[in-house]
């Protein structure tokens, strides 16, 4: 059929078709572009922590009757295997994501169960940088899937922890508006400089880097926050504030999508 058009209408369609290869080759390099930047980050990040552990077990094979260099390199081994781990854990994450072949079954969550079941969780490691986590809870559902919001919300409540001061809270909120689920982790610690603010989402972005890596940080935690926080059909945003501290709000979908309507159409 395309052989029998007149040349005109081909070569519009021809013209069309450029366009759109043109526009797809792009995006594939875009996107080969970004991937070789996580690869070259993942890369950087992963020898930080090898460099040391190597470092450690030299040390110990030079000075074998060491009995406090033994111990001291003992923990300093351990701690950066952990985080080791944490970053593998968090890059599969991240890119199973990016695959679209994470599995996520949606469900009413009650948030104000949820959300006080995870404070439970993290209190000992409150007290133990001394603060208070303070729920100020209402009932309330969303539509989401329980594991995501589970790691969402560890993240962010592990983050407001860590970044506080001593004496220092967090406060949970949650409530419902422009018919969604609105979630507010607010902390009163170092709070985020203007200019990091744009960056915190990006995978291994940290403000501090020493402060960031010596409570156990990845950069990870808020890239996977956004991503999981995305696939569910919701939004996360740092406020702006003045004063010290963070916050930290969260929208999620109310109710399942229906058929006719968009994810972005219903909320
Ligand atoms: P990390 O594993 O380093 O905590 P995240 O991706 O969770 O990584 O956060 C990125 C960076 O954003 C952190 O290193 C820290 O500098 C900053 N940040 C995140 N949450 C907070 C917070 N509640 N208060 C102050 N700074 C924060």
């Amino acid at each position: 059929e395309f052989l029998t058009r007149p040349p005109l209408k081909r070569r519009d369609e021809l013209g069309r078709l450029g366009q759109e290869i043109y526009y797809m080759s792009t995006e594939i390099r875009n996107h080969i572009s970004g991937m070789k930047q996580f690869i070259g980050n993942v890369s950087h990040e992963f020898k930080t922590p090898l460099t040391s552990i190597k470092a450690y077990s030299e040390l110990m094979e030079l000075y074998p009757e060491d009995a406090s260099l033994a111990e001291d390199a003992v923990r300093h081994i351990g701690a950066e295997a952990d985080r080791l781990t944490e970053m593998v854990d968090k890059v599969l994450r991240l890119s199973s994501l990016e695959k679209y072949d994470f599995e996520y079954r949606p469900e009413r969550v009650d948030m104000a169960g949820l959300l006080l079941d995870l404070i439970g969780r993290m209190k000992a490691k409150a007290e133990r940088y001394g603060v208070e986590l303070v729920p100020a809870l209402t009932p309330g559902n969303a539509w989401a899937d329980r594991e995501s919001l589970i790691h969402i919300f560890m993240n962010l409540l592990d983050n407001g922890i860590k970044y506080n001061v001593q004496g220092g809270t967090v406060t949970v909120s949650n409530r419902e508006a422009e018919g969604r689920s609105v979630v507010e982790i607010a902390d009163t610690g170092i709070g985020i400089p203007a200019e990091a603010r744009e960056r915190v989402f990006e995978p291994f972005y940290t403000v501090n880097k020493d402060r960031s890596r010596s409570s156990g940080g990845t950069g990870l935690g808020l890239a996977l926050v956004k991503q999981l926080t995305e696939k569910q059909g919701g939004t996360v945003e740092l406020l702006t504030r003045t004063g010290p501290g963070t916050t930290f709000r969260l929208f999620l979908p109310l109710r399942p999508p229906s058929r006719n309507h968009s994810n972005k159409e219903l909320v």
